[in-house]
């Protein structure tokens, strides 16, 4: 599965934790985040990311365009619901398309929890169907 990972500043050790904690699930996937995120996680563990722009200069908007291909399998975003972001639009916008297009997204740690756990379980094999129509 293709795995995006974001987390805005004041939840990055949250996202960082989260990775730890279940890095041997996440080492059998493929991996992206926006550019600090990604870069607080491959510092902390041995998982290897593709990193796009940091979120404020593009990140968000580069993982929007590979949902729009449908390529993005989860998307675990920790927001920050409490401080005002300069991308907030590009936020929006990312969120739209996960509805769009169907895309299982996390915004909090505990639903992340969950979807991690049921992902390990093979509760997203759905997702194996859309990249066989798609001929991939
Ligand atoms: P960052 O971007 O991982 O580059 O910090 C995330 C964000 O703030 O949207």
């Amino acid at each position: 599965m293709k795995i995006a990972l974001v987390a805005h500043d004041r939840k990055k050790d949250e996202l960082v934790n989260f990775m730890i904690a279940y890095e041997i699930i996440f080492s059998k996937h493929q991996l992206y985040a926006t550019g600090t995120s990604g870069k607080r996680i491959m510092e902390q563990t041995n998982l290897q990311i593709h990193r796009f722009q940091s979120g404020p200069l593009g990140g968000d908007q580069q993982i929007g365009a590979m949902v729009a291909e449908n390529e993005l399998d989860l998307i675990i975003f920790f927001r920050d619901p409490l401080t005002a972001q300069p991308h907030e639009p590009d936020i929006i916008a990312l969120l739209r398309l996960c509805d769009v297009y169907g895309i299982p997204v996390a915004t909090n740690v505990a639903t992340a929890e969950i979807l991690v756990k049921a992902m390990e379980k093979g509760d997203f094999a759905w997702r194996e169907v859309v990249h066989k129509y798609k001929g991939e």
